[in-house]
């Protein structure tokens, strides 16, 4: 972790999310807003937007690299499922974009690793 500049005047959103292909911008402090945006992006455009900044707020280090591995850390600090959106983040910041771990969301879901206990928030097995 790098030390960061935080200027207090500037008031910035945990999340920021960019399409690559057309310069849209969004920033939220939720981070399934940024699933939704980018749900709502893909429909209307084809796009995938990708996360421009991630600013996760964790209580414990996530070490886990796969996408289960990341659930199953992370289901510990959250109870009734984690978000998608934080799971996103995390993948993120490992080089997984949005719109591959969405899809590898839906693969390992299919296969049963793991399960939705309420939309948009994931355990895993
Ligand atoms: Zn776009």
């Amino acid at each position: 972790m790098s030390t960061q500049d935080q200027s207090p005047t500037h008031d910035q959103a945990a999340y920021v999310a960019t399409c690559p292909e057309c310069d849209v911008e969004f920033q939220t402090d939720i981070a399934n807003e940024i699933i939704e945006f980018y749900r709502r992006h893909y429909r209307v455009t084809g796009h995938h937007v990708v996360f421009d900044r991630t600013q996760l707020d964790l209580d414990e280090e996530v070490t886990g690299t796969d996408l289960k591995d990341v659930v199953w850390q992370l289901q510990n600090q959250y109870e009734n499922g984690v978000p998608i959106g934080i799971i996103s983040a995390v993948m993120s910041e490992r080089g997984t974009s949005i719109g591959e771990t969405l899809d590898e969301i839906h693969k390992v879901r299919m296969t049963g690793g793991l399960y939705e206990p309420r939309d948009d928030h994931l355990g895993a097995f």
